[in-house]
């Protein structure tokens, strides 16, 4: 019998889907992926030679728990200089990815019956990991109304005595939208006035293309104290496989997290620590270069996918996903939920997408531009013909 932890968790629905459209494929089906949360790019040649390097230079042994020294300087610059903050190296935890990070706050933080504030649509993992550290996640809606972003009466209905956390994902997997100084300022005294932990999820933080990324923690220096940072170099430098993130925050709570990965993973994998040390040492151009792309290639894929009949689609500011609101195409076609509409799409259209229950809001799906805009093109026409035949 599983135990009760494991089995009250819901699997991955991003896995999930992107597994079945695997199996398509190798079926020989030409199914178009729609669901990938990684850059489409190999990661660059500079931080591949960095970790093949290291490994020749016999970095293949364990390190010190939290990450290696020089791996959490390199961090520490690169966030004091681009937020202007003055973190130190006993601030940072380097993880086996932002998803373990996340994993190590939620326990590092949560008593049985804390509460932890998760904005709908969230992505997947939030919801699992509270639960299983312990936690209840309390689920705040918020829609197309406010750009999907969290404003203080919806808030201020949701908080309480066991409320200790809440997440705010900026800029957003799903909806890619980025919260501004002053939305963040709004929230602020009510986190402030719950002595609330944030967890600031700013995993891409380099892929903005209207606006400005914002970090809580820069808003004033109690909202830094009270704040952990998430990132890491999954997709800045399209290196999800290299599993490295890391977390920014209060030195007590990092060494608890140091001490909990003591017992569990050891350390991140020694070259790939190397690696992301490569990355962010050398060629800060790249960033520049890949965000272009992802630019270039939303500005030619949203008014695509903003025409397709019964869909509303906001233009993301960052990420690489679009969130269209798809009910009423939905309801053209005779389907009650996004998980069936999805469905449909994989077996009779070939085009893999996200339905919006796995972020919690049934109204909508998830599309990747993580993709060659050509394939993209022709999953839209697929996607079209098949509302147009079930109308
Ligand atoms: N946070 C968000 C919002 C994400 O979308 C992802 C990956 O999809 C992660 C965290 C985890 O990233 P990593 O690959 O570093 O574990």
């Amino acid at each position: 019998m599983l135990s009760n932890k494991v089995s009250n968790i819901q699997p991955s629905t991003t896995l999930a889907i992107t597994a079945t459209a695997q199996k398509l494929k190798d079926e020989g089906i030409d199914v178009i992926g729609l669901g990938a949360g990684q850059p489409d790019f190999n990661t660059p040649d500079f931080i591949i030679e960095g970790a093949i390097n290291a490994i020749h230079n016999g970095q293949t042994k364990y390190t010190p728990s939290g990450g290696i020294l020089s791996l959490k300087e390199a961090i520490v610059n690169k966030t004091n200089q681009d937020l202007n903050l003055n973190y130190n190296t006993s601030n940072v935890f380097v993880g086996t990815g932002a998803k373990h990070v996340l994993y190590n706050i939620f326990m590092s933080i949560l008593n049985e019956g804390d509460e932890v504030i998760v904005p709908v649509p969230y992505w997947v993992s939030y919801p699992e990991q509270i639960k299983l550290a312990g936690g209840t996640p309390v689920f705040v809606k918020t829609d197309e109304e406010t750009n999907f972003k969290l404003t203080t009466s919806q808030l201020e209905q949701h908080i309480n005595d066991n409320t200790k956390a809440i997440i705010i994902n900026t800029p957003s997997n799903p909806t890619g939208m980025i919260y501004s100084k002053e939305e963040l300022l709004a929230l602020d005294d009510l986190i402030k006035q719950h002595d609330l932990i944030v967890i600031s999820d700013e995993i891409y933080e380099t892929l903005i293309y209207n606006g400005k990324h914002v970090s809580y923690a820069t808003l004033n220096e109690d909202a830094k104290d009270r704040t952990f940072i998430v990132n890491g170099v999954s997709k800045s430098h399209a290196m999800t496989g290299w599993r490295i993130g890391y977390g920014i925050g209060p030195v007590d709570y990092i060494k608890g997290m140091t001490n909990l990965a003591s017992h569990s993973t050891s350390n991140p994998t020694t070259p790939s620590q190397y690696a992301a040390l490569t990355a962010y040492t050398e060629q800060p151009e790249y960033i520049q270069k890949m965000n272009e792309i992802f630019k270039k290639r939303l500005d030619e894929v949203y008014p695509l996918v903003d025409e397709i009949t019964g869909f509303k689609c906001i233009k993301p500011n960052g990420a690489f996903y679009l969130y269209p609101n798809v009910k009423e195409a939905m309801n053209l076609c005779g389907y009650n939920s996004s998980s069936d509409f999805a469905q449909a799409l994989l077996e009779e259209a070939h085009v893999a997408v996200i339905p919006g229950s796995a972020f919690g809001s049934d109204d909508n799906i998830r599309l990747s531009y993580a993709t060659d805009v050509e394939s993209f093109k022709t999953a839209i026409e697929r996607i079209k013909h098949f509302i147009n035949s079930k109308k």
